[in-house]
């Protein structure tokens, strides 16, 4: 089983016909609300690898269809909490030319309790995972809890923030980051990635497809390439890329074989628009790898 602790966002997406300026009111042409968070994401990308997964996390009293669409997908939601916050949300800007800016306001991601995290995770033992973004509280408990328990622990340091960060890198069994969140956390740590104590680092490198760094007697590098694709909209294509990657790693694939599945996964979903429902199936995964 994957647990997942993980934010959970409703996303409202405005057309604009440029993004706004200070002090300007604008009329947006259209508006979608859609279901996102990079939590929520990676639970969906687990259940369309066909990994078991449950979410643990929560929305506020507007969130409930999202913990519903959760569901639908066949995620376990009996950890998502409904607690007296707005759910979280992005307000999304998107000019013509697709540029986009984005406010977010973390809400009930940020209202996690210990108890709530140390009861999803009561069931967990050797042989599970947890994965793990940086959009919600708790973290840093949960992968005690998790580290006690015996589970690997997979950590996806994004949106990357510096102080949060640093106690939890040596601890991760398996780091995932794209290439300018593991140049910031180079820099921030100053450290050489050998020295971090982390066995596992795959760095995402959008149309290049993936690195796997590995540490066992030195270190060694493979490189992944992504396969050609007509890119159109690379929203969620990260969290595509972990979700694949911990539900290969979750059923007993090698890190090469799954950070191999991730990189089609992730490739596929950019060639369509769309977040959640836009993460291809397993099977449609396997067909393009043939
Ligand atoms: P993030 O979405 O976190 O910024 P990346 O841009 O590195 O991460 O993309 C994650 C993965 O998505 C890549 O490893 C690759 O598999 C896939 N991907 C992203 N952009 C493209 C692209 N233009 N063509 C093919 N695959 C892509």
């Amino acid at each position: 089983m994957i647990f997942n602790l993980g934010s959970v966002n409703i996303d409202y997406v405005y057309a604009v016909p440029h993004l706004p300026q200070p002090g300007e009111t604008l009329a947006a042409a259209s508006m979608s609300v859609g279901l996102g968070g990079k939590g929520a994401n990676m639970s969906v990308a687990i259940a369309r690898a066909g990994g078991p997964v449950r979410h643990i996390g929560a929305v506020g009293p507007d969130g409930v269809w999202a913990k519903a669409r959760l569901a639908g997908y066949g995620i376990d939601v009996d950890h998502v909490a409904t607690v007296d916050v707005a759910t979280g949300h992005a307000i999304i800007n998107v000019d013509a030319q697709g540029e986009n800016a984005i406010v977010i306001f973390p809400g009930a991601n940020h209202e996690q309790s210990d108890r709530a995290i140390a009861a999803g995770l009561a069931d967990a033992g050797a042989g599970d995972f947890l994965i793990f973004q940086n959009e919600t509280n708790g973290r840093e408990f949960a992968m005690t809890q998790a580290l006690e328990r015996g589970l690997q622990v997979i950590y996806v340091p994004a949106p990357y923030d510096e102080d949060p960060v640093k106690p939890l890198l040596p601890k991760a069994d398996i780091l995932v980051l794209n290439e300018v969140e593991f140049g910031q956390m180079i820099q921030a740590t100053g450290r050489d990635v050998a020295t971090l104590g982390i066995p596992t680092i795959v760095v995402t490198r959008g149309a290049q497809g993936a690195v796997l760094l590995e540490e066992s007697s030195g270190w060694s590098e493979r490189v992944f390439s992504a396969p050609k694709v007509a890119a159109i909209d690379t929203t969620g294509a990260g969290d595509t890329f972990a979700g694949y990657l911990a539900a290969g790693l979750e059923v007993g694939l090698s890190a090469e074989q799954s950070v191999e599945r991730a990189v089609t996964a992730a490739a596929l979903k950019v060639t369509r628009r769309g977040t959640a429902e836009a993460i291809p199936s397993l099977d449609e995964v396997q067909t393009f790898l043939g």
